[in-house]
């Protein structure tokens, strides 16, 4: 059996219950690297065997995962955030069917909710925006040209732009060339939910600056939206004394 296990943005205690007891209970863990905090590997019991897929392929990894399966031993394969985003885990699984190895997948804190966390930011403010984009810029991975960042700036919905700190001059030019104006609120949080977090509110004409001062190059995530410093927005229904709900019966106001 394989546990996909989602370790959560950073903070060893924002993984979830059933992770930690998974981590508990595997006679092997393989972990990704230098983004999940070492310190869960704490809570792994004595005698577990320990590999870091940082230095690993893919083909390594599922031979860890094959050999371990051969001798009835359980397996967390232990992502960042929530393994569902830019996890990889597909090919994992995939690979896994064909052995006829059995896994499940535990969700986590992906790193974008504790970027909002660390500013205290709501994403999806009432007539702001209501939707959350994610996405990134195309590296050494392409991404398909139809998901350009200038389409989906397009929308003027909250970005949260993962995978790019070091291409945060384009990413400006690109965000502006859809159709956001420089002066836009953005965020740069580095390290969400560590010890170590920074977080910055610039705009988005000064990422790449407000990243190059700050000597940020790499583990951050890109808020970009008027969400990241919103000054104004309208109120919710849900909880407006006149709003009628299924628990709550709503209020008529007096006119004045
Ligand atoms: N599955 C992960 C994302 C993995 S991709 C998740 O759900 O968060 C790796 C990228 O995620 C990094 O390059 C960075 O952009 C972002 N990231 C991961 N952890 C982060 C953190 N604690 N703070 C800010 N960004 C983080």
């Amino acid at each position: 059996m394989v546990h996909f296990v989602g370790a959560g943005p950073g903070a060893p205690d924002l993984i979830t219950l059933r992770g930690k007891t998974y981590l508990e209970q595997a006679d092997v863990i393989i972990y990704a690297g230098s983004l999940v905090n070492p310190q869960l590997l704490d809570y792994a019991k004595e005698g577990c065997q320990v590999y870091n897929s940082a230095k690993m392929t893919l083909e390594e990894v599922l031979e860890v995962m094959e050999q371990a399966e051969q001798a009835g031993k359980v397996t967390v394969r232990l992502h960042t955030g929530d393994p569902c985003i830019y996890g990889a885990i597909r090919e994992q699984m995939d690979e896994l069917d064909r052995m006829g190895i059995s896994y499940d997948s535990c969700p986590g804190v992906s790193s974008f909710c504790g970027a909002a966390a660390a500013l205290n930011l709501e994403y999806t403010l009432p007539d702001i925006s209501q939707s959350v984009i994610i996405t990134r810029m195309a590296g050494r991975t392409p991404v398909p040209e139809k998901e350009s960042i200038e389409s989906f700036a397009a929308h003027q919905a909250t970005m949260v732009i993962f995978l790019s700190t070091g291409m945060l001059e384009e990413l400006s030019r690109r965000l502006i060339e859809g159709g956001y104006t420089a002066d836009t609120p953005a965020a740069i949080v580095y390290k969400a939910t560590w010890e170590d977090e920074k977080k910055f509110v610039c705009t988005v004409g000064t990422l790449a600056q407000t990243a190059k001062e700050n000597q940020i190059t790499k583990t951050a995530l890109m808020i970009i939206g008027e969400a990241a410093n919103a000054s104004h927005y309208d109120r919710s229904l849900l909880y407006h004394p006149e709003f009628t709900t299924e628990f709550r019966e709503g209020k008529k106001q007096k006119e004045q």
